[in-house]
């Protein structure tokens, strides 16, 4: 299985917020099999939203969008996830009722809150609703597009409800080797050629050495790519 990542942000393209959600999104797939194939940010701007999920979806497995959900003026990804899907927003009940249920639990605390429910309450025709445990905009799942809640709490929560849905094969062996990238090219382009798995050298200069990352579907393929590996690298200690 792969995906793709769309991120909707203007304050991620201007360098105001930190991308974590990317980042954490990306993890969260890796540790499921799952690869990362495209990471995207895009502005607050539905038409760009729109062509990027028509584009994303159409080419990968799944779709993950984060971005501003809900009823204000520059909360434009669910709009532009319906305008890639040629769907209209309309309210769905079960979203109206958690919409309902979180503003009464945080009517104490925002007694003045004006909110539009139906709004909030709005995703594209015949999706699936994702309930926000943890704050009140509903996320959704449309075809193979899932969208979720820029707030990286809320992020987190709704995929949670919805990991298991993600599910690929692909496994990762590490190796730490204190010798230099340069003089190591040979055996990664063997490893790669003769098993055909991915590998990757990411240097840690803080731990002193380089990771090498072996990435592979079939388990035995990548049990015999890392034995081949390990005799031919130093290891670290
Ligand atoms: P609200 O209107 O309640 O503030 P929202 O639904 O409009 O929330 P956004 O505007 O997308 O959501 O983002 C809300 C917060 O989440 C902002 O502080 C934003 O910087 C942060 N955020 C959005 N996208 C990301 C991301 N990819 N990684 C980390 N933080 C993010």
């Amino acid at each position: 299985m792969n995906a793709a990542l769309l991120t909707v942000g203007d304050e991620l393209l201007a360098g105001d917020t930190t991308n974590t959600n990317a980042r954490w999104l990306a993890a969260e797939l890796a540790d499921r099999g799952v690869t990362t194939e495209r990471v995207l940010t895009v502005p607050d701007e539905t038409d760009v939203i729109a062509e990027a999920t028509r584009r994303y979806s159409e080419r990968f497995d799944a779709l993950v969008v984060t971005g501003g959900l809900g009823g204000t003026p520059d909360d434009v990804t669910m709009e532009g996830v319906a305008a890639a899907f040629d769907r209209d927003l309309v309210e769905n009940d079960l979203a109206r009722a958690a919409v309902e249920r979180h503003l009464e639990a945080i009517a104490d605390e925002y007694p003045e809150l004006d909110v539009d429910v139906s709004g909030e309450a709005a995703i594209p025709a015949g999706s699936r609703p994702l309930i926000n445990q943890v704050g009140l905009s509903p996320g959704c799942v449309v075809e193979n597009t899932y969208v979720l809640p820029g707030i990286p709490s809320e992020m987190r929560g709704m995929f949670e409800g919805v990991a298991d849905e993600f599910d690929g094969d692909v496994d990762s062996r590490y190796l730490y080797t204190e010798e230099p990238e340069a003089n190591l090219i040979e055996r990664l382009d063997g490893v790669r050629e003769r098993f055909g798995v991915r590998v990757g050298c990411y240097p840690d200069r803080e731990a002193g050495h380089n990771r090498l990352k072996i990435s592979a579907t079939d388990d035995e393929t990548l049990a015999e790519a890392d034995a081949w590996l390990r005799e031919r690298v130093v290891l670290s200690e």
